[in-house]
């Protein structure tokens, strides 16, 4: 049985909700497309919304992609949507350093994708490794010490397709050998929708194996972490109370929501099943639930 305050979305809640909101918060995957995907109606929900005045902004734990690329994947689908509207964890982990003025002599290892090394670029810092280390190979030798760049101040974990024991061994050295090294993870989703049809492991696999080698706990700048509410709260100057956060994964969109104060959406587009919204175990309770986010448009008419 669903605890109180989880009501299906419906007609007559739909307005009420509607009404006293003034900025929707979209997760991406799972709510906006499904892989490469988009699902539908969502273009027309979107373009509704937008005419009623409310703000949208789109916050993504997948970390592959900077703002710019993301922007670009929205135009091929045909929404328009702006770089600065977006809040992907790649851009969070800049702005993280950022704003904890991360000197910009040192330099940032990542161990991900080129979106985290664009967006540090843009924030005028300087990231090594990333996809330039997939091929490097070790090779374990006696008399021979793993040489590693003693000016990484911090250390970036994101979803890394071609993570190697090279990677590994460097993240490592910089964590270990520099206490004062930060040790930041994009997000710890434990699985992503690489493609359409199947789940693979997330950002949440390659950042445990950084944990697991240096027995350190990361900052998480991703869903749930606030960090990228506060940072978005400020930017546009919305109390939470009159955000919307929509979302189709329990333990980072809705939570990222609730522990900011804003209404939550969950939508059933994603990785989250009704059964395991409703099972006993699940501790996590959105506002609302509804199948797919042109639902409210659907339910807006009716
Ligand atoms: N990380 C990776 C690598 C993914 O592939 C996905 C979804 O496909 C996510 C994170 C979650 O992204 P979102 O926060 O947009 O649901
Ligand atoms: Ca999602």
């Amino acid at each position: 049985k669903l605890t109180p305050p989880c009501h299906h979305l419906s007609p007559t809640n739909v307005r009420d909700l509607f009404d006293s909101l003034d900025a929707f918060l979209f997760d991406c995957d799972g709510v906006i497309w499904k892989g490469d995907t988009l699902i539908d109606g969502v273009p027309q929900t979107l373009e509704m919304l937008r005419s009623k005045g409310k703000k949208l902004v789109f916050v993504t734990n997948n970390s592959t992609k900077s703002r710019r690329q993301y922007a670009q994947k929205f135009q091929s689908l045909g929404i328009s949507v702006t770089e600065e509207e977006i809040f992907s964890s790649s851009f969070a982990a800049a702005m993280y350093l950022k704003v904890n003025k991360f000197p910009p002599e040192k330099k940032v290892y990542v161990i991900g994708g080129e979106g985290i090394l664009e967006e540090l670029k843009l924030a005028g810092f300087t990231g090594i490794g990333g996809p330039e280390d997939a091929k490097k190979i070790v090779q374990l030798k006696a008399n021979t010490l793993f040489e590693h760049d003693k000016s990484v101040g911090a250390v970036v974990v994101g979803l890394d397709q071609y993570i190697n024991y090279y990677k590994l061994q460097y993240g490592t050295l910089c964590i270990r050998e520099n206490p004062g090294c930060i040790f930041i993870a994009t997000n710890r989703d434990a699985t992503g929708n690489m493609t359409d049809l199947q789940e693979w492991p997330g950002a949440g696999c390659m950042v445990a194996a950084i944990c697991g080698s240096t027995e350190k706990e990361p900052i998480v700048v991703g869903k749930p972490s606030t960090f990228l509410m506060d940072f978005l709260q400020k930017k546009y100057n919305i109390p939470t109370s009159k955000m919307c956060m929509v979302g189709d994964r329990l333990d980072t969109d809705i939570l990222f929501g609730q522990n900011a104060g804003c209404t939550t959406l969950l939508v059933l587009s994603g990785v989250t099943s009704q059964s395991t919204l409703q099972d006993p175990s699940n501790q996590i309770q959105p506002d609302y639930y509804t199948n797919q986010i042109s639902d409210i448009l659907d339910l807006m008419k009716s």
